[in-house]
C-alpha cells in the first residue's frame, strides 16, 4: 500500500482485449515502473548518492512485489507462458534489488546504528560494509523475514495462474553448479548489464540491423515457443562496421529490450581487471549465463581478445581464446541451451578465424545514408535553439555524406560553438538567451573542422569483408 502503487498501470493504458491480455500488460506496466526506478538508483548509487539510491531502490522492491504478486487469470498457455515470462524477469529483479538493498542498508546501518530497521531483523552477523560495486554478495538465505514473507505470497500467486517459476521456487537458484560463488557473485555484479539505458527508438537508421536482431535475439528471448525448429535462432552473432555507427548502441538496446539476461564484458574487463584470470572468468562466465538463459554473451571489441595475429601473442590471451572456444562449442553441442554469443568489432579482418565461423550471423553496421542522417541531425538537434530552412537541412544531409554518427555528434558541437567564438570577450556577460540561433552557415564552418573520420579506403575493405563474410 504506497503512493507509488496507485500510479500503476492505469486501465487507459491497458491495451489488451482480454482479461489475459490486460493482464500481462499490466506486469508490463510493473515491470516497466520498477525498471525506471531501478535506472535511477542505479544513477545515484554510481554517483555516491546513497540515501537516494536507498529510496529508489525501496521503491523498485515495492513495485516488483506488487507486480509479482498481482492476480493474473489467463486464457490461454500462450498468456501464461508471457505472464510467467515477465514475473520471472521481475522475481530475477527483485533478488538484484534486495542484494543492492541490504548492502545500502547495512552501510547507512554503520552510519547510523538506529535507523535502519529492515537488517536488524537478518541474521545477528555483521555484514561487509564495503563499496557498492565490489560489495561482498548477500547471501539470499540471510534475507530479512519479510521477504520470505513476500516470497511465499509470490509463490501462490503463480500457483494462481498456473505456472511454476523455477525462480520462486528455489531462492538457491542465485548458486551455480561448479562454479566458485566469489567468481558468479562477481559476474552477476560487473558483467550482467542492468542498466536499461539505451531504447530502440534512439537509434537512427540501421534498419537491417535491427530486424536482424529483432529476430534472432528479442523475439527468440520473449517467445522461445515460436522459435524453435526452423526457426531456432543461430547463436554467435557479429555486428561489424566502422567505428561511431551504433554497434555498441544496438547491444545496449538489446540488453535493455530483450528479456534474457544481458552479459556485456570488453577486452578492458578481460585484460585489464582479470590479469591472467580471464580464462577462469570466461569459463565460469559461460556456466553463469547456461544458468541464467536466456542469455547473451556480448563482447565488445571482440577483435582485440579475439584476434588472430598469433605472433608475440600473450601465452594468457591463447588461452582465453582457447577456453572462449571450447565454452562457446559446449552452448552450441547441447541443442536446449539458449545461450547467444554476440561481438561487436569494427577490426573485423583481424578476427579469429575460428571464432569468426562460429559468429554465423554477420550483422552489417554501415555508416548512415541519408535517411538514417536526417534522423540523426534532428535529434541531435532537438531541444537547440536553431533555425535551418528545410532546403537547408536538405544540403546538410548532403553535405555529411561520409559521416559516421560521432561524426555528426562533433559536427554539431562544433557547430553550437561558432556563435559562442564570435562573442570573444562578451561570453562572460551575455545572457543565456541572447546567443544567436544556429544557422546553416555555422555548420558550413563546422564543416571545414571536422571531417569524415572513416577514409573511402577503409570503407571499401568493410564492404569488401562485408561481401565476402556478411549475412545481411
Ligand atoms: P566503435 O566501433 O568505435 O566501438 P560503435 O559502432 O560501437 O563504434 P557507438 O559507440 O555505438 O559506435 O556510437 C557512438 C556514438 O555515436 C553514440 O553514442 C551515439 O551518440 C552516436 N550514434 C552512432 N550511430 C548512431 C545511430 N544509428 N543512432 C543514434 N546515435 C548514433
Ligand atoms: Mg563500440
Amino acid at each position: 500500500p504506497s503512493s507509488t502503487m496507485r500510479s500503476a498501470p492505469s486501465s487507459s493504458s491497458v491495451l489488451g482485449n482480454t482479461n489475459g491480455e490486460r493482464a500481462v500488460q499490466r506486469l508490463k506496466g510493473y515491470f516497466g515502473l520498477a525498471k525506471d526506478e531501478i535506472d535511477k538508483a542505479v544513477r545515484a548509487d554510481e554517483q555516491g548518492k546513497f540515501s537516494e539510491a536507498l529510496q529508489h531502490y525501496r521503491n523498485a522492491d515495492r513495485i516488483l512485489s506488487e507486480g509479482i504478486s498481482a492476480h493474473a487469470t489467463v486464457e490461454s498457455s500462450r498468456l501464461a507462458e508471457e505472464a510467467r515470462h515477465w514475473k520471472d524477469k521481475m522475481a530475477k529483479w527483485q533478488v538484484k534489488v534486495v542484494e543492492r538493498l541490504q548492502v545500502l542498508e547495512s552501510r547507512s546501518q554503520a552510519e547510523k546504528p538506529i535507523t535502519a530497521k529492515r537488517t536488524t531483523a537478518g541474521s545477528g552477523a555483521p555484514r561487509h560494509v564495503g563499496s557498492f560495486r565490489s560489495a561482498q554478495p548477500v547471501q539470499v538465505a540471510k534475507k530479512p523475514p519479510q521477504r520470505h514473507h513476500s516470497m511465499s505470497s509470490n509463490v501462490r500467486a503463480e500457483q494462481r495462474i498456473g505456472v511454476q517459476s523455477p525462480q520462486l521456487a528455489s531462492t538457491a537458484a542465485l548458486a551455480v553448479n561448479g562454479v566458485d560463488p566469489k567468481l558468479v557473485s562477481t559476474i552477476e555484479n560487473e558483467i550482467v548489464d542492468r542498466s536499461p539505458a539505451v531504447k530502440w527508438e534512439d537509434i537512427a537508421g540501421l534498419a537491417k540491423a535491427k530486424q536482424a536482431l529483432l529476430e534472432m535475439v528479442i523475439l527468440p528471448s520473449v517467445r522461445s515457443d515460436i522459435f524453435q525448429g526452423l526457426r531456432k535462432p543461430a547463436r554467435g552473432l557479429l555486428l561489424y562496421g566502422p567505428p561511431g555507427n551504433g554497434k555498441t548502441m544496438l547491444a545496449k538496446a538489446v540488453a535493455s529490450e530483450s528479456a534474457a539476461t544481458f552479459f556485456s564484458i570488453s577486452a578492458s574487463t578481460l585484460t585489464s581487471k582479470w590479469v591472467g584470470e580471464g580464462e577462469k572468468l570466461m569459463k565460469a562466465l559461460f556456466a553463469v549465463a547456461t544458468a541464467r538463459q536466456p542469455s547473451v554473451i556480448f563482447i565488445d571489441e571482440i577483435d582485440s581478445i579475439m584476434s588472430s595475429r598469433s605472433e608475440n601473442e600473450h601465452e594468457a590471451s591463447r588461452r582465453l581464446k582457447t577456453e572462449f572456444l571450447v565454452q562457446f562449442d559446449g552452448v552450441l553441442s547441447n541443442d536446449d541451451d539458449r545461450v547467444i554469443v554476440m561481438g561487436a568489432t569494427n577490426r573485423p579482418e583481424e578476427l579469429d578465424t575460428a571464432v569468426r565461423r562460429r559468429l554465423v550471423k554477420r550483422i552489417y553496421v554501415p555508416l548512415p545514408d541519408a535517411d538514417a542522417r536526417r534522423a540523426l541531425l534532428r535529434n541531435l538537434l532537438k531541444g537547440e535553439d536553431y533555425s535551418l530552412q528545410g532546403a537547408e537541412l536538405e544540403r546538410l544531409v548532403q553535405d555529411t555524406d561520409g559521416y559516421s554518427g560521432s561524426d555528426l555528434h562533433a559536427l554539431c558541437q562544433e557547430a553550437a560553438m561558432v556563435p559562442i567564438r564570435e562573442l570573444g570577450g562578451r561570453v562572460n556577460t551575455i545572457k543565456r538567451n541572447e546567443v544567436r540561433q544556429l544557422r546553416y552557415s555555422d555548420f558550413k564552418i563546422a564543416l571545414n573542422d571536422i571531417r569524415p573520420s572513416v577514409s573511402r579506403d577503409q570503407l571499401q575493405k568493410f564492404e569488401q569483408w562485408n561481401q565476402q563474410f556478411g549475412s545481411i
